[in-house]
């Protein structure tokens, strides 16, 4: 432990000029100082770490220095400026508010404003985190802001600007200090290693100032951490080991998995990932910062923005050229929901594997890459019709009804319901599949299927319209009027309406098990004629034997006559021509 000083102190700026990543705001303040335009209050805001304290210091060294550079910088020779750098100036008061907040602190202070400097021509008063101060404390040092002696400069520092009162911010000359950006905090921590005699990959240093997110004080102490832990030599691997970051390789891998829709390996990866120790939220908001910097990278321009070494960058650039734009909106869109729904979910490591299922199939062919565009919207349309007509075939094979009579009736009908203008081809095509994306296909080609789609359209998932209970009564009604004479669904039907429960779930009360028998026989024909009638596919019928007739059996003659009645629409017309009545 002989004499080592860490690098943040080490390598503090000592000059305006040394300042890094503030170079704007280091101008200003000389040029004031040249110009002789000092004010009496400055407040320095801004992030931790990123120079503000350090800004001060130097300030009150230069406007102290008594053979100031023509530049305005110290000269860091003279009487004043030793004193300063040697921290023995009595020119310098530094105050931390955060631990010295009281109205006593600050009451000491205004005292010690009264005195006049020895050597040199200002004393500077510091107060770090000035925001700490109690309200009492404000308002003392208040009257002391409005009217300091004129040897007299405040710097005030803080994180939080907004926690600053009104009255002292319009006494101030206000500095916003900014994040420092990655290439500078590289380029710095270059520039130490170099100093120091250490070996370090610009890609390591890249990881560490990213890490360090835009703070200078907190790269260098990480900056010292890594170089005792490999002993002088930062390579990028001993940085991701040691900060615990996860390896972009990981991220690239994933990325080529998803290319490729290879599930399998996607989440062989992810599940590699996760045995490391890394937690299932941070890999998705890495997911997500990936495919964001695979979209800067689309463009030299926003490539700019992408603040990573150039061999990195270059890697970018090549993956993000595979990558079509398309995809990565909906990547970033799905990575990001699933970030949202981390917090919430019951089973975290079920949203990471889903999300990267889900990732593998948004890389189908048809989003591969933007050429093929024209022939992405067009081609699932016709599959789609294809695979949606084998359904109705299979599911008309096997709950089919006797007669084909009613299906030509209810087509009819669906052709009535669409206008009959065959001018206005626009008009004829069902909104829905137009709204569906699939403008690609002729109107004339919609024009000639539309039967067909009329009949299919029910497997539509897309289909969700409303409805209400009436509507709901008139087309099983008007189902019902389409079966012929013979067939028993149609009393049924008749006899017994729906009674709409939820949005799309319809109850049907019967008075027997024969009635309930037959409704749920037909229940796949009577849910996709109603679907298609309704427009809505997710419509569900119910059947329920209802409770008084369930359990009352027919006993008398009167009774056998009614219950076979209400099954054979035969025997009321025998009866009501008849005149019939059962004694
Ligand atoms: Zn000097």
């Amino acid at each position: 432990m002989d004499n080592y000083i860490v690098s943040a102190r080490k390598y503090r700026p000592v000059t305006f000029n040394s300042v890094v990543g503030q170079r704007a705001l280091t101008t200003t303040l000389k040029n004031a100082i040249t110009s002789g335009k000092l004010a009496h209050a400055y407040l320095f805001c801004g992030p931790r770490g990123v120079g503000k304290t350090t800004c001060a210091r130097i300030f009150a060294k230069t406007i102290n220095c008594l053979s100031p550079a023509a530049d305005g910088e110290a000269c860091n020779r003279c009487e004043s400026c030793v004193a300063f750098n040697e921290q023995r100036s009595f020119n310098i008061h530094e105050l931390d508010a955060a631990s010295n907040n009281s109205v006593d602190d600050i009451r000491s202070l205004i005292e010690q404003v009264r005195i006049p400097p020895q050597i040199g021509k200002y004393k500077v008063y510091i107060i770090d985190e000035v925001h700490m101060l109690s309200a009492a404390a404000f308002n003392a040092f208040l009257k002391t802001l409005e009217e300091p002696p004129h040897h007299a400069v405040f710097i005030l520092a803080t994180t939080e600007k907004h926690k600053i009162l009104p009255t002292i911010l319009s006494r101030c000359q206000i500095y916003d200090f900014s994040r420092i950006t990655i290439k500078d905090t590289v380029e710095h921590l270059q520039y130490v290693a170099s100093q120091e005699n250490v070996q370090a990959e610009p890609e390591a240093l890249n990881v560490l100032a990213q890490k360090a997110d835009g703070g200078m004080r907190d790269a260098l102490s990480i900056f010292d951490q890594v170089v005792s832990f490999t002993g002088g030599n930062v390579t990028y691997r001993a940085v991701i080991e040691n900060l615990n970051v996860l390896d972009y390789e990981y991220y690239f891998k994933l990325t080529d998995c998803i290319l490729a829709g290879n599930v399998v390996n996607g989440l062989l990866i992810l599940n590699e990932i996760l045995s490391k120790g890394f937690d299932g939220n941070n890999v998705i908001t890495g997911i997500a910062s990936h495919f964001r910097d695979l979209l800067l990278c689309k463009d030299p321009k926003t490539a700019e923005l992408f603040e990573v070494g150039a061999s990195i960058r270059d890697r970018y650039i090549e993956t993000a050229k595979k990558c079509a734009n398309d995809f990565l909106y909906k990547a970033i869109d799905l990575v990001n929901e699933s970030d949202l729904n981390y917090k919430p979910s019951k089973n975290k490591r079920l949203l990471s594997d889903l999300t990267v299922i889900k990732l593998c199939q948004l890389s189908s062919p048809q989003t591969s890459s933007d050429g093929q565009k024209q022939k992405q919207v067009i081609d699932p349309v016709f599959s789609k019709q294809e695979t949606k007509q084998a359904a109705t075939a299979d599911q008309s094979a096997t709950t089919s009804t006797p007669n084909s009579q009613h299906t030509d009736a209810d087509a009819q009908k669906n052709i009535s319901n669409t206008p009959k203008s065959t001018n206005n081809t626009v008009v004829a095509v069902p909104p829905k599949l137009v709204n569906s994306g699939d403008l690609g296909i002729s109107i004339s080609a919609f024009s000639r299927k539309k039967e067909e789609d009329d009949k299919i359209e029910v497997k539509d998932e897309s289909l969700n319209e409303r409805f209400t209970p009436l509507q709901l009564i008139n087309e099983w009604k008007a189902f019902a009027e389409t079966l012929t004479e013979e067939h028993h669904l149609k009393n049924t039907m008749l006899n017994c309406l729906p009674n709409l429960i939820e949005t799309a779930l319809f109850e049907v009360v019967v008075n027997n098990p024969v009635q309930e028998q037959r409704l749920l026989e037909h229940s796949m024909d009577i849910q996709a004629k109603l679907g298609t009638r309704l427009r809505n596919s997710h419509i569900k019928m119910k059947v329920r034997v209802s409770e008084e007739n369930e359990k009352k059996l027919a006993f008398t003659p009167a009774e056998k006559f009614n219950l076979m009645m209400g099954e054979n629409e035969s025997l009321r017309r025998l009866k009501d021509e008849f005149g019939l009545e059962l004694s």
